[in-house]
């Protein structure tokens, strides 16, 4: 391809980023640009995040690469997969699996509330992916209807980890208040040090009433009557909420952390209870000593076949960075690129 005159216009003209096809914009954030891409070889679609660096304060990159490190870690069904990033002088492109459902905030503004199954089929699904990022220590901070995609297929992916952090304890106390406003816990406006897990667990507290309800549980005028909303713990739920997910929401939206509902409690609430979760939602612990073994031993299989793998990518010219214009932080994530639809 690199002798072949269109795919070297295409790469002048920014319609090719290295082995992706750019066609037109699919959204932009404050610092990017969203547009959807096919990868050349595979055909997979995906959802490529452009970023202009000049266009970058400190801050900003600070973000970003916390953005990154925190999406490296995270391979979830119900977690939008980064598949690789890639660095031009003047741009940085994420590789992200695309969701191309749209949004729940755009679903619930135009569509007004879910019917009860989907609320549970959708709450079911952000948990699952909650539980998965606070188990292995990422606490995501801006969870809001707009960061819940949908794939063409109705499955929920969790976006925009611009706000994530990592904690390398689940008690570590955090203190950057992060998010928006209406999503956003008692103990953050009061501008005291917060547990991240516990403000992830009221933002879902949030969105199940949004789903529920269609409307939002905490609307005031100004940023000054939500502060007080909030801090008193201040709603209204509709009486015709169902007995089971008025008590989760109750549970949820308690003003003390201490109080609130830990994830493994929604997990096991009444309300959910008919729902089938159809992935395992924390790796399983070896059972036996002889479990443990074969658990290595496959480990060991994957990385002979990665290997494997990865010296047929090399006979294709699949080299890591290239010139020092590209750079595929990671191989794993690229493969994924092939295999979306089987995970
Ligand atoms: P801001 O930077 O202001 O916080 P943002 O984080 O929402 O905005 P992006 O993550 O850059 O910005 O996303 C912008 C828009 O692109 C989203 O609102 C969404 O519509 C679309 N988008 C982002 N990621 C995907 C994806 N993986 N699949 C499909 N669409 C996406």
């Amino acid at each position: 391809m690199c002798k072949d005159e269109k795919t070297i216009k295409d790469l002048i003209i920014g319609r090719r980023v290295g082995f992706y096809k750019v066609r037109g914009e699919i959204g932009c954030g404050t610092f990017s640009r969203v547009k959807l891409a096919f990868h050349a070889l595979t055909k997979d679609k995906v959802a490529l995040k452009v970023l202009d660096k000049t266009r970058l304060d400190s801050q900003a990159q600070r973000l970003l690469s916390k953005e990154i490190s925190s999406m490296e870690c995270l391979q979830h069904p119900n977690v939008v997969c980064l598949y690789e990033v890639m660095e031009k002088p003047s741009r940085l492109y994420l590789v992200l699996e695309y969701a191309g459902g749209g949004d729940l905030h755009n679903r619930l503004s135009t569509q007004g509330k879910l019917s009860e199954n989907a609320c549970k089929i959708t709450f079911a699904q952000i948990l699952s992916a909650i539980k998965y990022m606070h188990n292995i220590n990422v606490i995501h901070r801006d969870l809001k209807a707009e960061n819940v995609l949908f794939t063409s297929s109705g499955c929920i992916k969790v976006a925009d980890f611009g706000f994530s952090t990592q904690v390398s304890n689940r008690n570590d106390a955090l203190d950057t208040f992060c998010g928006s406003p209406p999503y956003a816990a008692p103990e953050l406006f009061r501008d005291e040090c917060y547990l991240g897990a516990s403000v992830d667990v009221w933002a879902m507290g949030v969105l199940l009433f949004f789903m529920v309800t269609g409307t939002m549980p905490f609307r005031a005028e100004t940023m000054g009557k939500l502060r007080r909303c909030v801090i008193e713990c201040e709603y209204t739920l509709p009486p015709w909420v169902p007995g089971p997910c008025q008590r989760l929401i109750r549970g949820i939206l308690k003003e003390a952390p201490a109080d609130r509902y830990a994830v493994d409690q929604m997990l096991g609430c009444d309300w959910l209870l008919p729902v089938q979760f159809p992935w395992t939602l924390v790796p399983p612990e070896p059972a036996s000593p002889l479990q443990g073994l074969l658990d290595s031993e496959r480990r060991d299989l994957e990385e002979e076949v990665e290997e494997e793998v990865r010296g047929l990518l090399e006979e294709l010219g699949f080299t890591g960075p290239q010139g020092g214009t590209l750079v595929l932080i990671s191989f794993s994530f690229f493969f994924n690129a092939g295999t979306t639809a089987s995970r």
